[in-house]
């Protein structure tokens, strides 16, 4: 297993069923975290960039089983702030120094596409970067977003399992979901993606295959979290991912995406 790690610190490449063994292996868990962390610091350096996470509106047109802001979760309360709102908290993030923003919400589809995009128009006169991960829309919309001026585009795949996906996703279109990250690649935008460890019925080996679907992608940005039950949910009472198994993939992954954005989640904080 450590000749794997040092062939994958100095290759980046590993076969699927190696991706597996070392997922499945705590006790290579701290080899592989120091191996990450050397590929790190080679790649991308020691600095943290903070980013300025707008949440905009937390209504969601979805319905995916483990999420709280999910349509049929009649316990939280909906908000939507207004445009004049993002934008004036766009120019207190900037006065704090931030150079980022991200704009973020549940599929909302009050934001029609030219309402974001005359937002997004705002946001670029401020000189700042747009991150959006507002879920999924056509390529049109995506298109319209870009001309504005967003630079990056969140979306996460959570599970590369297709049957895992649409279980947990009711209604969700596994294909249409890989559409979109192809439409945003296409399109020009620095594409984040990622990974939710722990959804039931997800196996190592699928976890490894989202590896190499993130490499494969060529993705700018991959954020992995575990499994944390919302009480409100029906996944309420389902066993949370596993915090290790969460950190071995992260170093996997720096080992595989050596100049990858990987941010600090808040579920892994949690
Ligand atoms: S689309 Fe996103 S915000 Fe909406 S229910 Fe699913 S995970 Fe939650």
């Amino acid at each position: 297993m450590e000749a794997c790690v040092k062939r994958a610190e100095a290759s980046h490449v590993l076969t699927p069923e190696e991706i597996t063994a070392l997922l499945g292996a705590p006790e290579v868990e701290e080899c592989l975290a120091a191996a990450a962390d050397r590929v790190r610091h080679a790649f991308v350096g020691d600095g943290v960039h903070l980013r300025g996470l707008i949440e905009f509106s937390n209504i969601c047109r979805q319905n995916c089983m483990y999420c709280g802001l999910r349509r049929e979760n009649g316990k939280v309360e909906r908000y939507r702030l207004d445009a004049d709102t993002i934008v004036e908290l766009a120019h207190k993030a900037k006065g704090y120094g931030y150079q980022t923003v991200v704009l973020q919400s549940g599929e909302d589809l009050y934001f029609t596409a030219e309402r974001l995009a005359a937002i997004v128009r705002r946001l670029k006169e401020l000189d700042l970067a747009v991150t959006l991960s507002v879920g999924e829309r056509s390529y049109e919309e995506y298109a319209l977003w870009r001309t504005a001026g967003a630079d990056r585009y969140l979306l996460r795949i959570e599970t590369t399992d297709e049957a895992v996906y649409e279980r947990w996703d009711p209604g969700m279109d596994y294909a249409n979901r890989v559409r979109c990250l192809r439409d945003l690649r296409a399109l020009g935008y620095e594409v984040g993606t990622g990974t939710l460890v722990g959804l039931p019925g997800q196996s190592l080996a699928s976890i490894a295959e989202d590896i190499l679907f993130y490499q494969q992608l060529d993705a700018d940005m991959v954020g992995i979290g575990p499994l944390i039950p919302n009480p409100d949910t029906p996944l309420g009472t389902a066993v949370p991912g596993d915090f290790h198994l969460t950190r071995r993939m992260v170093s996997l992954l720096r080992l595989l995406l050596p100049e990858a954005n990987i941010p600090a989640t808040t579920a892994m904080e949690t």
